[in-house]
């Protein structure tokens, strides 16, 4: 199958419908589309009104939280005594998640204009998009969507910054992503303050993320009660979700599908099941730092808030990775601890010690020199780790731990009794 796929039937191609089309990228092209007409409609809109038609849609952030859209640009001043800011989140480094990404390259425009929407609502003159560092075609892609847009002179006396990442993933939690546009350290802020009151130089600010923002125009467009519509199962999830499906499927890729879609459906029909001969062990259904499910709990999961909740887990930003019966949890879960530890900002002992010493006793438990006691003393750190830091990237390295010793103990405990051939882990 090429890549972008042609839309499964069972898909809602939404956000994701002229992804592969390169015309749609094109000022021109986007604009034939219908493309800025959103934008137009905004402009004739007082601010509040555009944030009640998002309140109204239900529309919630898609960057891994969830909060609210419409509420969340409801915190704004409404008194405009200092400028405000919007921060669009396009740092996308949650491993399994590659979403944000596509819309970049293939649809920057509505980007774009999802952000213009998004800065008359909460009175900014100035946006930042920060990107991945790694982003490169993305970048470029955007680059020139927004030299073509201010040509075009559809910006009306808005102001978008591009801003790269250095390749920190800590940078896509939002008060670490403040403090690298400021030219500081990516080191995550307390809160309180929130951005909304104190946030990038001090001034009111949103943080959004790219896929939210792309909703907007089409939620502007066809109205509150059509995007609210869209739901599958809990009408508190509404709209449509792309998930990124990454591991051993058959067909690998993002899929656009309707809130409440059934993530057993997502992985046997839409992305052609598992491979060969192989039976599906394993899930995450949000990116990397929310909590495993084992077969039973994916193919009983509707992928929306409540549902993911329902199952011990989280829609996170939508990454969805596979394991099938040949993979070694115990070596996965390490890999997983190993990267939150590289990643970690060192700030908070609970996080640098923490991701450090789970990962270590990891390793030692794949190297065939691990105790039955390590068990509980992974459990004992990961609840430690657990609601105590400044931000999430330490409770985000618990989770899948946690979950794991939960759900695949006898495999801990085989590399333990000498039952299974140790790894050595470079
Ligand atoms: Fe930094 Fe970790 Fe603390 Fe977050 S939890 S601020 S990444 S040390």
């Amino acid at each position: 199958m090429g890549y972008p796929h042609k839309p499964h039937a069972k898909e809602t191609a939404l956000l994701s419908k002229h992804f592969g089309d390169p015309d749609a990228r094109t000022y021109k092209g986007w604009a034939k589309r219908g493309g800025y007409e959103a934008w137009k409609q905004a402009q004739t809109m007082a601010p509040a009104a555009i944030t009640d038609v998002v309140k109204e849609s239900g529309l919630r952030g898609r960057g891994g939280a969830g909060f609210p859209t419409g509420l969340k640009w409801s915190f704004m001043p409404k008194e405009k005594k200092k400028p405000h800011y919007l921060c669009v989140n396009a740092d996308e480094s949650e491993p399994g998640t590659f979403k944000d990404r596509e819309i970049m390259r293939w649809t920057p425009h509505a980007l774009l204009e999802g952000t213009l929407i998004a800065m008359r609502a909460i009175q900014a003159e100035v946006g930042y998009i920060y990107i991945r560092g790694e982003f490169t075609e993305p970048y470029a892609i955007m680059e020139q969507a927004l030299a073509e847009a201010t040509k075009a002179g559809v910006l009306g006396g808005h102001k978008i910054h591009l801003h790269r990442g250095a390749g920190a993933y800590i940078c896509g939690e939002e008060t670490a992503m403040m403090n690298s546009i400021e030219g500081k350290r990516g080191n995550p802020r307390i809160k309180p303050p929130f951005p909304a009151a104190f946030g990038v130089f001090g001034m009111p600010t949103t943080i959004n993320n790219v896929e939210t923002l792309a909703a907007v125009p089409h939620i502007l467009r066809q109205g509150a009660a059509w995007y609210k519509a869209m739901s599958l199962s809990n009408p508190k999830s509404t709209g449509t979700k792309l998930f990124s499906v990454c591991g051993h499927v058959r067909l690998p890729g993002n899929y656009e599908v309707t809130m409440g879609f059934p993530l057993k459906d997502l992985l046997h029909e839409l992305c052609g099941g598992m491979r060969p001969g192989r039976t599906l062990k394993a899930c995450i259904p949000g990116g990397s730092s929310v909590p495993i499910l084992n077969r039973e709990e994916s193919e009983g999961c509707l992928l929306d808030y409540e549902g993911c909740v329902e199952k011990g887990t989280m829609l996170g930003s939508g990454g969805v990775i596979v394991f099938d019966d040949s993979a070694d949890m115990v070596y996965q879960i390490m890999r997983l601890a190993r990267f939150y530890a590289h990643e970690s900002c060192a700030q908070c002992t609970q996080c640098r010690e923490g991701t450090a010493w789970t990962t270590k006793i990891l390793e030692r438990i794949l190297a065939g020199q691990g105790k039955m006691a390590d068990l509980d003393l992974l459990l004992d750190l990961s609840d430690n780790m657990t609601g105590k830091t400044i931000c999430v990237l330490s409770d985000s390295c618990a989770a899948p731990v946690v979950s794991g010793i939960k759900k695949f103990r006898t495999e801990f405990e085989d590399y333990i009794a000498g039952r299974k051939q140790p790894v050595m882990v470079a």
